[in-house]
């Protein structure tokens, strides 16, 4: 629906700063997000995202700027008058009420009629596959089951809008993943938009359909998750999603090369990088050119296809089964990440420590950045 220019946004924030006393914690952000989305907020922490989630929700209000959610500006509604409803972290379950009742409580406390609540509950226990657990308590199921719990309650009163702020926190790994999936698949079977805070990068690019990167109080990139780890904008967002090389040089026009093709000096006694600019570049300018460990293969001899060679040391190798990550150190000292698939019929490493390879990479393996 974004890519949609028709599409009239769920939420929309406008020229939004938000103060405590002289600190900026959220510096005029610019944000749509669209029905039916699955988005993520995603940065360090103290960036600002639980912040931003909160004024959507209604329990801090802007400083300056305006918030509309499904049309209506939202500066004097509180709360629970808004088509919102945000699940924290820590589940806030009650205790003393069973996962049936957690579930039907917000209905309940609204004097939804007696079938609806029944019809209503039941469908949000078999939603979260909870049905056998109706009559547990809290304590008496795990982990994942109270997270399903949490989400069957923020649910039941079919919001709009559903915050989740760092929603599987408080799950091991494994689960994590699994529930992931979990999330994903409700949110589309009931197509509620999910506005999501995570500071974890794989998350955030598993579940979402779109990631806004944040960093110190301000949005520095709104894109899909493959967008983001292919395009990213700056060295900021290149950095925080995934592994990255980071070349730092000075670009000049490469002649007689295609359009937007820039070589990038950045040692010395090494060949230029040979890259593709996407925005115009200044002779002499100094840009950084990130490049994955992914796009770049290690062999003994420079691949005759590839555009960009360099040669070195084999400093480190993390081996992680399918794949070993190669960190080779060129002649002026610079660390270069190189990963390669690692074949099933292996018997012995292609490569060892010490061993002098070449590292090969195409113009269009990276992306010239100028921030
Ligand atoms: P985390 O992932 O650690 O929760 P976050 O990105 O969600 O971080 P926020 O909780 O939004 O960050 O906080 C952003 C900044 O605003 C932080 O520096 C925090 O200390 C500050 N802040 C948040 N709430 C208040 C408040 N009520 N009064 C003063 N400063 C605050």
């Amino acid at each position: 629906p974004w890519n949609d220019p028709e599409a009239k946004p769920l939420i929309e924030c406008r020229s939004i700063t938000k103060r405590f006393g002289d600190f900026t914690a959220i510096d005029n952000i610019n944000l749509n997000i669209y029905e039916k989305e699955f988005f993520a907020l995603l940065g360090p922490s103290g960036c600002g995202k639980t912040t931003l989630m909160r004024m959507l929700a209604g329990f801090e209000t802007p400083t300056e700027g305006k918030i509309t959610i499904d049309g209506q500006d939202v500066a004097q509604v509180p709360p629970n008058k808004r088509a919102v409803n945000m699940m924290f972290q820590s589940y806030a379950l009650f205790p003393h009420l069973s996962v049936w009742e957690n579930i039907a409580f917000g209905l309940k406390r609204e004097h939804a009629p007696k079938d609806r609540i029944e019809e209503r509950v039941a469908e949000m226990l078999r939603l979260t596959r909870l049905e056998k657990f109706a009559r547990r308590k809290p304590h008496q199921i795990s982990g994942g089951q109270r997270q399903r719990v949490a989400l069957a309650r923020s649910l039941a009163k079919a919001p709009k809008l559903l915050l989740l702020d760092e929603p599987l926190g408080a799950l091991d790994k494994k689960l994590r993943q699994d529930t992931q999936f979990e999330l994903m698949d409700i949110q589309e079977r009931t197509g509620t938009t999910f506005v999501i805070v995570t500071h974890d990068q794989e998350e955030a690019m598993t579940v979402a359909s779109r990631v806004a990167v944040m960093d110190a109080g301000e949005i520095m990139q709104i894109a899909t998750p493959a967008d983001i780890y292919e395009q990213p904008n700056s060295v900021y967002v290149a950095d925080f999603i995934g592994d990255v090389n980071i070349i730092e040089g000075n670009a000049s026009p490469m002649a007689g090369g295609p359009e937007g093709a820039i070589n990038i000096a950045y040692a010395e006694g090494q060949d230029p990088v040979q890259a593709v600019a996407t925005t115009p570049v200044a002779e002499g300018e100094k840009v950084f050119y990130a490049i994955r460990p992914e796009k770049i293969t290690v062999s003994h001899q420079p691949d005759p296809d590839r555009a960009n060679h360099a040669f070195g040391k084999i400093i480190d190798i993390a081996y992680l089964g399918n794949i070993s990550t190669y960190r080779v150190q060129l002649a002026s000292g610079k660390l270069i990440s190189a990963t390669m698939t690692n074949s099933r019929r292996l018997t012995r490493r292609a490569f060892t420590w010490e061993d002098e390879v070449w590292l090969s990479w195409t113009r269009t393996a990276g992306v010239v950045l100028t921030k």
